[in-house]
């Protein structure tokens, strides 16, 4: 049995313009039968990322662990997990997130070749596969993207 089966935990959630992170009030306590809210920076207001229940904020003057993360983000990347195992490795430094991005597009793309390869029997394995594959494509898109922006910031990858 999973570690976060037993109990709702609130939300870990960055800023990445603040360098800061805040654990959300879960709706259920604060307004049950309100809408959801995207939550925002109680500083800058700018909407947070929700990076899951494994993230650990760097300290705030980490600016490049920093970067990052908010690179990882950006390629659909969080510390989401069970709370069994953990989320895995993640990189730190900007040599490392460009060869673990690397390796994350190999796998999407693989993945994705799997699926295709599925003959799929009736409607409800035709709808799976379709899924997965979707799934697949957006993060082979989100993280190709990042690879490209970061590809043209190389000044700020050194050093
Ligand atoms: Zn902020």
């Amino acid at each position: 049995m999973c570690r976060y089966a037993f109990k709702v935990y609130k939300p870990h959630l960055a800023c990445f313009g603040c360098r800061k992170s805040f654990r959300r009030r879960l709706r259920a306590d604060v307004d049950p039968h309100g809408e959801e809210h995207v939550a925002v920076c109680p500083q800058c207001a700018v909407p947070m990322a929700d990076l899951g229940l494994d993230f650990r904020a760097p300290p705030m003057s980490a600016r490049k662990r920093w970067e990052t993360i908010a690179s990882l983000w950006r390629a659909g990347i969080t510390f989401h997990s069970c709370g069994c195992s953990g989320p895995g490795w993640r990189p730190a430094t900007p040599t490392a997130l460009r060869a673990f991005l690397e390796t994350r597009l190999r796998d999407a793309i693989e993945q994705r070749a799997r699926w295709q390869d599925i003959l799929p029997r009736g409607f409800e394995e035709r709808l799976n596969r379709a899924s997965a594959m979707a799934s697949f494509t957006r993060q082979v898109v989100a993280i190709e993207t990042e690879l490209a922006q970061r590809g043209t910031k190389r000044s700020e990858r050194e050093g």
